[in-house]
This record gives structure tokens, sequence and C-alpha cells, in this order.
């Protein structure tokens, strides 16, 4: 229907089969986050010689859809939890940002999406959520210019506790990022 109301020649062998390849990225890839409700994360209780310190992980790549105008924002997240029964693996925060972020919506709720279910999932002392992200509805249209937005959820011992709220912070807008 867009293909059509744009008016391009359906004929073009280049837009000829483009329908049934854009419902196949957009159902099985871009909203994949939708298909399913749950994702299951395996956690491992903590031992004596775990120190409930903060884990954080950097760098972790968003690549969303916004609900205005569907088009992608793009950039990264740095997620950290201080423990307090349970771990989870650190790549599965990668993969918990990665099934988020696969739906349309907008930054805010895809970074406290992310927060709630972490925060449901390990009941840690504390989430924190940040996500740095260039947003095409605003680089390709509307005002054109470049631009990072940042959005962020924080829980429990992040929001009570100034110490631990300052080192993530830093971290998180620490050098190195990619974006
Ligand atoms: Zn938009």
């Amino acid at each position: 229907m867009v293909l059509e109301g744009l008016g391009v020649d359906r004929n073009d062998p280049h837009f000829k089969d483009s329908p049934e390849r854009i419902a196949k990225a957009w159902t099985e890839e871009l909203c994949v986050g939708m298909k399913t409700e749950t994702f299951n994360v395996t956690t491992f209780p903590m031992t004596k010689d775990d120190q409930p310190g903060m884990i954080i992980l950097q760098h972790i790549p968003v690549k969303s859809l916004c609900a205005h105008h569907l088009l992608p924002f793009i950039g990264e997240a740095t997620v950290a939890y201080i423990p307090n029964e349970l771990l989870c693996g650190l790549s599965k925060l990668s993969r918990i940002v990665d099934f988020f972020a696969r739906k349309p919506q907008v930054q805010e709720h895809l970074t406290s999406d992310i927060a709630s279910y972490l925060k449901k999932t390990l009941k840690p002392q504390g989430v924190g959520v940040i996500i740095k992200a260039s947003h095409m509805c605003m680089e390709m249209r509307g005002v054109n210019h470049n631009g990072l937005m940042t959005t962020s959820a924080l829980s429990g011992i992040f929001l009570k506790d100034g110490t631990s709220r300052a080192e993530f912070m830093a971290l998180a807008h620490a050098q190195g990022s990619h974006v």
C-alpha cells in the first residue's frame, strides 16, 4: 500500500517482489520482539565468593523503530545491576536489549521495559539502563539534523544511593562510546 501510494512502478523488477520481502523482514526480523511474549533468562544463585558489586555491560547495540514514523532509531545501551541473590550471564543482558528493541515503540518505553524486566527476573538491589540513540525520523526528515537522544531508567539502590548512581553514570558516559 505504501508503494502504491507513492506511485512507484510495481512492474519494475526491483519493486516487483518488494511487498513480500518487506512483510517478511518486518514480521520475522524487525518486529520479532512482538511475537514472543515471554523471554527466559537462566539465572544463577550467588555463592559466598561472589561480590555483590555492580555488574555493567556497555556498548550493547540498540536497533529499533520509532512508534511515530516507523523509522529506525539506532544507538547503544548501557545496562547495569547490583545483584541480590541472583546473577545472569553477561551476554543475556545483550539478548534482553535486542529482544525488547525489535518492535515499534518510543525510546523511553524501551528503556523502562528493559529495566522492569531485569527487576522482575533478577530481583536485584538496583537496575540502571541508559540508551543513547540517533533517530532517523529526526535526521532524515523534520529538522534534518543529527542528535543523540539519551533516556535512562533507574531503580532501587541506583535511586537511593548517590555513590552507586554516580558510579553507574560515570561508566555509562565514559569515553569510548561507539555512537
Ligand atoms: Zn519518530
